[in-house]
């Protein structure tokens, strides 16, 4: 053990995600039971530079591990990329007596945590975020939950477009990655899916599939779209004024954020906060713990940001020849 670390502190930060309560206790417990000291910090990068906390024993972080959301709650704090502020969070954090830091969060968090490192505070991060957009860890925290609740609600949307031979597009969440809408597409049996990874035509991909899945007989449709795309109420329209089929757009929007974390995601969480403590004791710090076929490592902060992650082509290619 790296008999300098007597003090470690955790925060979230940015969106939050299903499986961060998860990862807070499994920090907190390894801590412990390795003797260090835990601070759990309030509302991001927020709450550090307010000098805002609380001491967290193996106690503290009880009941909290079946819970939505996360227990120190999450923020974002835009003056964070300035460097200045940057350095008087290390000043904060030396206040507290912190000798390293664990962050639980997406890409920009990441950034923060990479800033904090090289302004003098040991930072370890975790990917957290529904979206599972973060280029360099197979797995992001909050995705199995959020596909659960997203296959929850397109069951029930399928169930009354089926009873009235309806068309329904459904908008998930994933700006800028269709990891939601291809699982989704290839779980709720989606008839199109359009993403941001892949360019889209709405008349051949939309409208002309789904004259010809009625010509096959199809007599309702399901039509996945990622956030931010395009706008789903006028999708709606166009797909009723060309194909006749009476259509109605729903937008998932934030019910997909929240729910009891999946056992994948409790798990996996668990995994990622032991590595993190893991990391600080050992004396490394800019690091993220990743997934990594399968097995959880870690990887530069620098590295990780710099990587470009691709949605599998044969994910793609499953979605689309099971809407046939
Ligand atoms: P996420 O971490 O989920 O990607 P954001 O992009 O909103 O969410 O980032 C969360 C927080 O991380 C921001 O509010 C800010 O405090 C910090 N952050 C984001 N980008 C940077 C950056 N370039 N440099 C330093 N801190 C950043």
């Amino acid at each position: 053990m790296n008999n300098k670390l007597n003090k470690i502190g955790i925060l979230t930060s940015g969106g939050d995600a299903p499986g961060m309560n998860a990862a807070i206790r499994a920090i907190t417990r390894t801590a412990i039971y390795n003797g260090l000291e835990v601070v759990g910090i309030q509302e991001g990068y927020n709450g550090l530079l307010r000098g805002e906390y609380e001491i967290l024993d193996a106690r503290s972080v009880g009941d909290i591990l079946q819970k939505g959301g996360t227990y120190l709650r999450t923020a974002r704090c835009e003056e964070f990329k300035k460097p200045h502020v940057v350095l008087s969070a290390v000043e904060q954090a030396r206040k507290i007596g912190l000798d390293g830091l664990i962050v639980i969060g997406g890409d920009g968090s990441f950034r923060g945590a990479r800033d904090l490192t090289r302004a003098g505070l040991p930072t370890v991060a975790i990917p957290g975020t529904i979206d599972n957009d973060i280029s360099c860890s197979e797995y992001t925290i909050g995705l199995d939950t959020c596909l659960n609740t997203v296959k929850e609600c397109i069951d029930k949307l399928r169930d009354t477009s089926m009873s009235h031979n309806r068309c329904s597009v459904v908008e998930v969440m994933g700006h800028g990655a269709g990891y939601i809408a291809i699982y989704a597409s290839i779980a709720c049996g989606a008839d199109c899916v359009l993403i941001p990874e892949i360019p889209f035509s709405i008349s051949e991909d939309v409208i002309e599939k789904i004259k010809e899945g009625h010509k096959k007989g199809k007599k309702h449709c399901i039509v996945i779209v990622s956030e931010q795309l395009l706008d789903p109420a006028e999708l709606a329209k166009t797909i009723q004024a060309e194909t006749g089929m009476e259509t109605r757009a729903t937008i998932l929007g934030h019910i997909q954020r929240g729910g009891i974390p999946t056992m994948r995601d409790r798990v996996i969480a668990s995994q990622m906060g032991a590595k993190a403590v893991e990391l600080l004791l050992e004396g490394k710090s800019n690091r993220v713990v990743r997934m990594k076929k399968g097995e959880i490592s870690d990887i530069d902060i620098e590295e990780g940001l710099a990587m470009k992650k691709e949605l599998p082509k044969d994910l793609i290619d499953l979605a689309n020849m099971l809407s046939i």
